[in-house]
């Protein structure tokens, strides 16, 4: 295909905007997203071939079909470092739990979650395309993190030239294990502030910097732009197609069975990649998006209405979907609708805090998703039950078992695969809860699960404890604007 350019999903004049934009600059006019405008389509032959080919020309191939452009050298050198992953064959191995069931384990990367897999080439591709500009302009990235993408991004980002990383979290409102990942990586051009607020004071902060002209005008001063590197950024979404192409091209290649694909979602960004993948063509059977009580996403899949009027947002064990506003929905109702349709709804949403598909539209959106949700409770009881059966498995994953059942009582026959978000290890104390050890620290937690189930606590969790805390600044929220400023 030829080059792909990006639209905003709300509209507007801008125009000849490509993929290296797109993840430089990644907020487009009128509010909206940058998105897609064209999809090619795979025929059966198509994707015979594909099936025949290793995770990197994979990523290639449809890189160059879908009109991202990127020099080959330069997507080398990102996908190379997935050859730190646990198996250097595949970054996403599939481990079959039934014959009907198989966990794909995006969790192999370094902090143990499933944001490596696009954080890990991401932060090499954004680093790749600034070298190409010669006008030697300075980044400052901005992260408001609840515990998994601030790891990522760190660890992406550290020590990259003409980039600064600023990550923002609420002290006391992530583990032990994520504060460490964070406040222990050694390097000069990133700082970790720990706010006394919630995640979405953090967010709510990132929010505005973005849009505040003065904090802009004082950055453009010192030749720097500001970017972001959370789900809305298309550099994230492009190498979350590949894993739910891979993984479902290996199921399908065995007896041409369609897989169903269950996701465990909050920003609908790992869900918004599968989506992508069906629509070109790739063997997914339907999509399945799993939420824990926050389950604005199940109600608005089953009925076509995104209300949060009435809703509040709940703690829960699986922190990563705790999400009222799901960011990505905005670039499935652009793929389904089109931009005029996507201003309406969005623009309800802001200002009314809701809206309604109709019922066509509601048909559209069913054609490729199913949703469940679950509690806490069931949660944990997942996560003891499969236990005994030796998987241990984290309490996002776990959310998407709900899912599994449904699909089972629908279509018995059907063939399963689970995204697995999260490693255990980094939510070790609600599996010691799940598993009757009581309330333990994550030290604690981690050892006595490593011990009685005869499993390895990985290095990049272990080494944490003993590596010392660096940036450790805890402020008010109010002093973050002159913090950042004064880091800079
Ligand atoms: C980020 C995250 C999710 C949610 O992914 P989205 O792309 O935001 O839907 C689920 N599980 C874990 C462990 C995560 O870190």
């Amino acid at each position: 295909m030829q080059t792909q350019y990006f639209i905003g999903t709300r509209g507007g004049e801008e125009s000849g905007i490509t993929f290296k934009d797109a993840v430089l600059s990644p907020s487009a006019s009128f509010g909206g997203l940058y998105t897609l405008q064209n999809f090619p389509h795979f025929d059966e032959d198509d994707i015979k071939d594909f099936t025949k080919l290793d995770y990197e020309e994979l990523t290639r191939i449809l890189f160059n079909k879908i009109g991202l452009k990127v020099e080959r050298d330069l997507l080398h050198e990102s996908l190379s470092l997935y050859q730190n992953f646990d198996d250097k064959k595949s970054p996403t191995p599939l481990v079959s739990v039934t014959p009907h069931l198989h966990l794909q384990k995006l969790y192999c990367g370094p902090t143990r979650a499933f944001k490596d897999m696009a954080l890990q080439p991401f932060g090499a591709l954004f680093s790749g395309f600034l070298q190409e500009d010669h006008h030697h302009k300075n980044y400052l990235i901005l992260v408001a993190t609840s515990g998994d993408t601030g790891p990522a991004t760190l660890k992406s980002f550290a020590n990259k030239p003409n980039i600064k990383v600023v990550c923002i979290y609420p002290h006391g409102g992530v583990s032990d294990v994520q504060r460490l990942q964070m406040t222990t990586t050694n390097a000069d051009n990133i700082e970790v502030l720990g706010i006394d607020g919630d995640f979405d004071d953090a967010q709510n902060f990132l929010k505005e910097m973005l849009k505040d002209s003065k904090f802009n005008a004082i950055l453009h001063s010192k030749n720097t732009s500001l970017s972001a590197a959370n789900s809305v950024n298309f550099g994230r979404i492009a190498f979350q197609i590949i894993y739910h192409v891979y993984a479902s091209l290996q199921i399908y290649k065995i007896n041409h069975e369609k897989p169903h694909i269950i996701i465990p979602s909050g920003n609908f960004g790992n869900a918004l990649g599968a989506f992508y993948a069906k629509k070109m063509g790739f063997p997914i059977e339907k999509i399945w998006i799993a939420s824990n009580a926050n389950n604005i996403l199940t109600e608005f899949i089953n009925t076509g209405i995104y209300d949060i009027t009435q809703k509040t947002l709940k703690k829960t064990y699986s922190p990563a979907m705790d999400i009222l506003k799901s960011s990505n929905i905005e670039r499935l109702l652009f793929a389904l609708f089109d931009a005029q349709r996507t201003r309406e709804l969005m623009e309800s949403l802001e200002s009314s805090h809701q809206y309604k598909l109709n019922k066509e539209e509601l048909i559209w959106v069913q054609n490729y998703f199913g949703a469940t949700s679950c509690d806490d409770d069931y949660c944990l009881n997942i996560i003891k039950a499969y236990a005994k059966k030796g998987f241990i498995i984290d309490p996002h994953t776990a959310c998407g078992f709900k899912s599994f059942e449904s699909i089972q009582a629908q279509y018995p026959n059907a063939k399963c695969i689970l995204c697995a978000t999260a490693e255990w290890t980094k939510f070790a104390p609600t599996l010691a809860k799940a598993l009757g050890f009581g309330d333990l620290s994550d030290k604690e937690a981690l050892e006595k699960i490593a011990q009685t189930y005869k499993i390895q606590i990985p290095t990049q969790i272990s080494s944490l404890f003993d590596r010392p805390e660096i940036h450790n600044r805890i402020i008010k929220k109010e002093e973050l604007y002159n913090s950042i400023l004064e880091w800079l």
